[in-house]
């Protein structure tokens, strides 16, 4: 970590995750003397794909996937983008129906490039959720029954933590003759997912999520039983299979395979420690703020996530006045914009639990001294913001 952010506590993991030195280590032979072209025939070329190769490799497995089912693109949105508006498009002249259903609390990088395609002529269903993010599996079918091209629902809420049955949902689009894709941004590396037996057809992930480097990621896309197309969204040179145009960026790719490898050699024991610090972390905070309330399902989110509505106060003053406290408001992409979480208040939470509301999300820097810390620095400041 840089010199000056040795004081702060990060509790933001869900936005981003520091890069693991040992995800440093092996990318910088590829920063420095490796710097080939993954897709030159010569000698330094065959270095740099067989780096890329190896990568793939290692995000296949991590899926129970074919290596040539993977294509690596700037990471969840870009993802998305491509599952999304590619297979729409691919679909475009086919008969089948122009009809996608998602759900309301998907993350901004699905629910923006649908509007897109609702503006190209295709029908949008978005599904609600219930008070802890639940979907209702039988409005669901009832979609599906109607005749549906694409599903797209992300494996785990990047604000609540909170899961969607992923097998479930894919068993049913399956049987229903519907695609499949999943934003599997918040879970890929923390909790095991199996495309062929969840019977997912399209899934993106993020390296950066997983303590890989930032502009990294990639989109699975099901080869057989069905295959899956889609329509580029970037035309070029005919890079990873002609499905994502671009010379590949090495070093990140090498670092995605290396953060892969280490998060499925210990996300078992990992999510277990984390999952500990959180439930202390939220034990300590609910003895000293009476009427706090944890956002989404408290028994069922992932280990790292805490969101949580502070009564009577706005969210960003608690930020402002813990500035050493590193945690976000509402989804850091959306942060930028005025808008408070579109999740929360699909959620049905009101207006002033929306506005108190903070999420904090632990992962594998978090250690138990700064979960005790943080918990005091929040206390703290809660006094200052209610001046009591
Ligand atoms: N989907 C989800 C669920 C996310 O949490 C994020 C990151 N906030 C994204 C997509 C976008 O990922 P990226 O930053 O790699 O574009």
């Amino acid at each position: 970590m840089p010199e000056e952010r040795r004081d702060t506590i990060y509790l933001d993991h869900a936005a981003t995750t520091p890069l693991d030195p040992r995800v440093l280590e092996a990318m910088l032979p590829f920063l420095q003397g490796s710097f080939g072209n993954a897709s030159s025939p010569h000698a330094a070329g065959r270095e740099a794909s067989g780096a890329v190769e190896e990568a793939r490799g290692r995000v296949a497995l991590a899926l129970g996937a074919d290596p040539r089912e993977v294509v690596f693109t700037s990471g969840a949105t870009e993802s998305n983008n491509l599952a999304l508006r590619g297979v729409a498009r691919a679909q475009a002249h086919a008969r089948r129906p122009r009809r996608v259903v998602t759900c309301v609390t998907e993350h901004h990088a699905v629910l923006d490039p649908l509007a897109a395609l609702e503006a190209e002529g295709f029908e949008v269903v978005r599904l609600g959720v219930d008070r802890e993010g639940h979907l209702d599996l039988g409005r669901l079918e009832e979609e599906l029954a109607r005749g549906v091209l694409l599903v797209s629902l992300m494996s785990a809420n990047n604000e609540t933590g909170g899961r969607h049955p992923i097998a479930e949902i894919g068993a049913r689009c399956r049987e229903h003759g519907a695609l499949f894709h999943t934003d599997a941004t918040q879970t890929f590396g923390k909790e095991p997912l199996d495309v062929d037996e969840a019977s997912v057809d399209l899934l993106s992930l993020s390296a950066h999520k997983l303590y890989g480097p930032k502009g990294v990621g990639a989109l699975y896309l099901r080869r057989k039983r069905p295959r899956v197309r889609v329509e580029p969204l970037l035309e070029g040179g005919g890079h990873e299979g002609g499905r994502r145009s671009g010379t590949l960026n090495v070093p990140g790719i090498v670092g995605l395979g290396a953060a892969t490898r280490l998060a499925e050699a210990e996300r078992g024991a990992e999510a277990a420690r984390v999952g500990a610090l959180r439930d202390r972390f939220e034990a300590t905070l609910r003895d000293g703020v009476p009427g706090l309330k944890v956002i989404g399902d408290p028994s069922d989110r992932l280990a790292g996530h805490s969101n949580l509505a502070f009564p009577g106060i706005d969210g960003d003053d608690l930020l402002k006045a813990m500035p050493d406290v590193c945690a976000s408001t509402a989804a850091a992409c959306t942060s930028a914009s005025l808008e408070r979480s579109h999740v929360l208040r699909a959620l049905g939470h009101d207006p002033e639990a929306v506005v108190g509301s903070v999420r904090f999300s632990l992962g594998r820097t978090t250690t138990e001294g700064e979960v005790e810390r943080a918990a005091r620095r929040i206390l703290d400041g809660l006094h200052r913001v209610t001046g009591a």
